[in-house]
């Protein structure tokens, strides 16, 4: 456990720690399953290697800062009877993102676990990429709602993007490169009346005049305030 928060507060990633930990022939504690009225035991779980879920899971027991905070202290870090194992600072700086305890005068125990998660600034997705231009163009078949784009790094340390319903449907995500290759397909396959060309000159027409028209209404203050400005100066 000690070389799990050594190795972040040195900034190493959770995976990494675990796949050196595992090598090292890490299993976890293998616990007996018993039935239920405890009569036999019926099974065994246990004694596989590290996960980074159940890494991260163990990095923010409280515990190891020397802190009990259960639903009995009502969430509320109590200073143990026992020395934590490591510094808060260190618990502090393996919990970044997720979590921070704090000394607070105004709660009764004198401190607080804050979940820093809450602070995050809540990501927007509207925002058009160049990197997945269809991500607000395509939208996800089980709830409507216009897909996200983001990138994962697989295990070798490559990255692909890929298409993904921001809603959490599991099932709606396509590879990046697949996705673009089979729009590629189906829009050079379309054809279009002279009409819609014609249709679509006048709107990429309007759309630019609309653009041109802003920047030349700012233009338009920026000289006004300037000659204002350099009235100023000749006074
Ligand atoms: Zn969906």
């Amino acid at each position: 456990m000690r070389r799990i928060f050594e190795g972040l507060a040195v900034g190493k990633d959770i995976r990494t720690l675990c796949d050196e930990i595992n090598a090292l022939g890490f299993r976890t504690r293998t616990r007996r399953r018993w039935k239920a009225d405890y009569s036999q035991v019926i099974g065994n779980s246990g004694n596989i290697p590290l996960t980074p879920w159940k890494a991260r899971k163990m990095v923010e027991r409280t515990a190891y800062a020397g802190y009990v905070c259960e639903k009995w202290t009502h969430g509320l870090p109590v200073p143990a009877n026992h020395e934590g194992l490591v510094t808060l600072d260190m618990w502090n700086h393996a919990n970044e993102g997720y979590w921070k305890i704090i000394k607070d005068p105004a709660s009764p125990t004198g401190w607080r676990k804050i979940d820093t998660r809450k602070l995050r600034t809540k990501r927007t997705y509207r925002r058009a990429r160049e990197d997945f231009p269809f991500k607000l163009l395509i939208n996800c078949p089980i709830c409507g709602k216009p897909l996200k784009a983001n990138y994962s790094r697989s295990r070798n340390g490559n990255r692909y993007g890929y298409y993904q319903c921001a809603r959490k449907h599991k099932q709606v995500s396509e590879r990046q490169e697949a996705l673009h290759a089979l729009l590629r397909d189906y829009l050079g396959e379309l054809r279009f009346t002279p009409e819609v060309a014609q249709r679509f000159e006048q709107h990429l027409r309007e759309v630019w005049v609309e653009k041109a028209g802003g920047l030349n209404r700012h233009l338009v203050a920026a000289n006004a305030e300037l000659a204002q400005l350099l009235i100023c100066v000749e006074i």
